[in-house]
């Protein structure tokens, strides 16, 4: 493999969670291990920065969340680490969606209070989808959360994932007195604020007989940590990291993320076991990260950093062999081949131009209209990566344009938006009104806002009856035909001209489903 040592040094990763479970707290220890930061506060006063990295729209800033997927690049342990940040608000779940796919694992963090959480479950959906290996980080032990055994199961019945627990607490809230490592056999010892790599909070405990434990932790702790390793050695015995790479069996830790607390243990052993850079399905053949010859695909389209230029910043994926400055590469969608100047590599709090890239790294390049999600570079090959999944909008409405002397200005930028996957864009069969779908409310804003401030067009969004979009395929085609010309006023095609169902309820959508057995109602829509 030409390029195999810098393959097998890249690990893809990105943190998701519910919405303030701790993710960018964690974030941030993962970049103060990696050096990338050297202050702790740095990532979270970011948010609100005016030119900070990740924040490159206003209406971020305005709000405080994170719209926007950034990438951090980071060096531990020899290691070159990609951490994909995704946002946690729910209405932008569809760009965390496309963000896994372009990732080869994810650290899921839960809050030991709350437990399992709607954007949990969903992102998990997500992960399943694919076999992405996940490791759990139980976060807030220094809290009264949940009985941790409960919280186990809780966490394999909702999320339909296997647990293996690498650490185990010992009690939590204000009794809460460290972890115990359960691999290499040491007890971690909790003090608020503390430095997790600090030597005298640890303890090196190879049989837990051992009077120190008592001596450490007091007689009943120390009774009740006997007993649930006891019981967890027996239920799990070691874990099979083939199991985890699978996707099937999720190690779990348990720390407090703010107090730094069990999260070194959590990134040695990511570094031990999580996956470099994996095989690819595409339209045409597997690709393997080895190959050769250059291959990616754009996941996320970033918005103009500058209002007046409307340019953009379309993140691609490596995928296999080596991407280089200046080089022509195959754009398959235009079948033209084009080559970057400028490409931008992301370590952690600037932008650096880079001469080349490696399977596993996630590149910025400038784009001024070339790139939509999905779209593939090669090195001549035609084929598109598949699994990038365009999920049902739940929200629907007309875009209505309210300056009829800007009509090209609409266009234009609602197509763009779209190609960014800010939103879904329908057109009605017959009445050729323009639906944009949306998973939800704020995103209809950052599109009212944009399109004004980027575009010069103002719009207004009329509302309409609508909850789910079905992607239509029928083995008969005249049925197809026939079934969108009677239901005319339900129907619309997407962007690529494929044919869509918009139901009022789910009782019509049912009664549809029933009533054609002929047509394939499909929930979601494979860009490739
Ligand atoms: P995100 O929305 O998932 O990125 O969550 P944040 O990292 O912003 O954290 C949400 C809130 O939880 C913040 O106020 C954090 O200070 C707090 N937090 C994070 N980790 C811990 C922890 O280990 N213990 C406690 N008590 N609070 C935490």
């Amino acid at each position: 493999m030409k390029y195999e040592k810098e393959i097998n040094r890249r690990k893809t990763f990105a943190i998701i969670s519910h919405p303030d479970a701790g993710k960018t707290t964690l974030t941030e220890k993962f970049l103060l291990f990696g050096g990338a930061i050297q202050t702790a506060g740095a990532v979270k006063s970011n948010k609100i920065k005016k030119h900070a990295t990740s924040d490159f729209m206003e209406i971020e800033r305005q709000r405080g969340i994170s719209v926007a997927t950034s990438v951090m690049t980071f060096e531990y342990r020899d290691t070159l680490i990609n951490l994909l940040d995704t946002p946690g608000h729910k209405d932008f779940a569809e760009d965390t969606y496309r963000t896994l796919t372009a990732v080869d694992s994810v650290v899921l963090v839960v809050d030991s209070v709350n437990g399992v959480e709607d954007q949990t479950r969903r992102l998990m959906e997500v992960c399943r989808m694919r076999d992405t290996p996940v490791i759990v980080f139980i976060n807030k032990m220094d809290r009264d959360g949940k009985n941790r055994f409960d919280l186990l199961e809780e966490i394999e019945k909702e999320l339909r994932l296997q647990l293996h627990p690498l650490t185990w607490p010992i009690n939590s809230g204000k009794d809460f007195k460290g972890v115990y490592n359960l691999h290499n056999k040491s007890l971690q010892l909790f003090t608020a604020n503390t430095k997790a790599s600090d030597d005298e909070d640890s303890v090196s405990i190879a049989d837990l007989s051992n009077a120190i434990l008592d001596e450490k932790v007091g007689d009943k702790d120390a009774a009740q940590l006997r007993e649930d390793v006891e019981l967890i050695d027996g239920v799990y015995g070691n874990l099979a990291t083939e199991d985890y790479l699978a996707g099937k069996v999720a190690p779990v830790f348990f720390g407090s993320a703010i107090n730094n607390f069990g999260v070194k243990e959590m990134l040695d052993t990511f570094i031990d076991i999580a996956p470099v850079p994996r095989d690819r399905e595409t339209t045409a053949r597997v690709v393997s990260a080895g190959e050769d010859k250059f291959s990616g695909f754009i996941f996320k389209i970033h918005a103009n950093l500058d209002p007046k230029h409307r340019d953009r910043i379309a993140f691609l994926r490596v995928c296999s062999g080596k991407f280089e400055r200046n080089k022509y590469f195959h754009h398959v969608r235009l079948d033209k081949d084009i080559r970057f100047s400028n490409p931008y590599s992301f370590l952690a709090r600037s932008k650096d131009v880079i001469d080349d890239a490696y399977p596993g790294d996630v590149i910025g390049l400038f784009d001024t209209g070339n790139f939509k999600i999905g779209d593939t570079l090669t090195e001549g090959e035609d084929f598109y990566f598949t699994g990038i999944p365009s999920f049902s909008p739940e929200i629907f409405k007309e875009l209505v344009n309210k300056d009829p002397m800007k009509t090209k200005q609409l266009e234009k930028g609602i197509n763009q938006l779209t190609d960014e996957g800010v939103a879904q864009l329908f057109t009605q069969f017959g009445g050729n009104k323009k639906i944009i779908g949306c998973v939800g409310e704020l995103q209809f804003e950052v599109i009212q806002y944009r399109l004004l401030h980027e575009y010069g067009a103002a719009c207004e969004f009329r509302t309409m009856p609508f909850y789910k979009a079905c992607w239509l395929t029928s083995e008969n085609q005249q049925k197809l035909d026939d079934f969108l010309r009677f239901k005319q006023v339900n129907s619309a095609e997407d962007k690529d001209g494929h044919p869509v169902y918009l139901a009022q309820s789910e009782w019509f959508l049912n009664t549809e489903i029933q009533n054609n057995p002929d047509i394939k109602f499909h929930f979601t829509s494979e860009i490739h």
